[in-house]
């Protein structure tokens, strides 16, 4: 029974969502959840979290996010000073010209999920990491992997599925 409500309510809900995500800035300043519900702590997940750590993954995106901090200050003080914008049309600047900055990050922390996917593929064996994507596809709101690309650090389920078990 609750089932069905659910299933009645999963495409409005998703239509819904969409719609948001046409909106500009809406997501990056309230970002959406990746998953619709949270996942259970499967030994896939487990591993997955343990590659990351013995891969140092945290350490290299938290580099990646200082340069380009730095970039940005600079970017910004460039805007302010030398072209003679407000702060509000530098920030809006600054804002569109992280895109790019963002598309190469997220570009990378996907190769880095992947990579931990497939240690804990190998860790845990094809059973159990099937059931554990098959848990992430079910709960995971639905994105496109443009907006994956544009405002997440993972990978969609389907391309991390694809990925895996292709
Ligand atoms: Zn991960």
């Amino acid at each position: 029974m609750q089932n069905a409500g659910i299933v009645k309510w999963r495409k409005p809900i998703t239509i819904l969502f969409a719609l948001f995500r046409l909106i500009p800035l809406v997501n990056d300043i309230i970002p959406l959840p990746e998953s619709a519900a949270k996942l259970s702590e499967s030994d896939f997940i487990k591993e997955h979290e343990l590659a990351h750590r013995q891969m140092h993954h945290g350490i290299l995106r938290n580099i990646l996010k200082i340069i380009f901090l730095m970039l940005a200050v600079w970017c910004l003080v460039f805007l302010l000073s030398r072209c003679g914008f407000t702060i509000l049309i530098a920030l809006l600047w600054l804002h569109i010209l992280s895109i790019s900055f963002r598309i190469f990050f997220h570009h990378y922390c996907w190769n880095q999920e992947y990579d931990a996917d497939l240690c804990a593929f190998k860790a845990v064996g094809k059973s159990k990491a099937k059931d554990a994507m098959r848990e992430l596809l079910e709960k995971e709101q639905p994105f496109t992997q443009l907006f994956a690309l544009l405002y997440r650090e993972h990978p969609t389920a389907k391309a991390r599925h694809q990925k895996l078990f292709k």
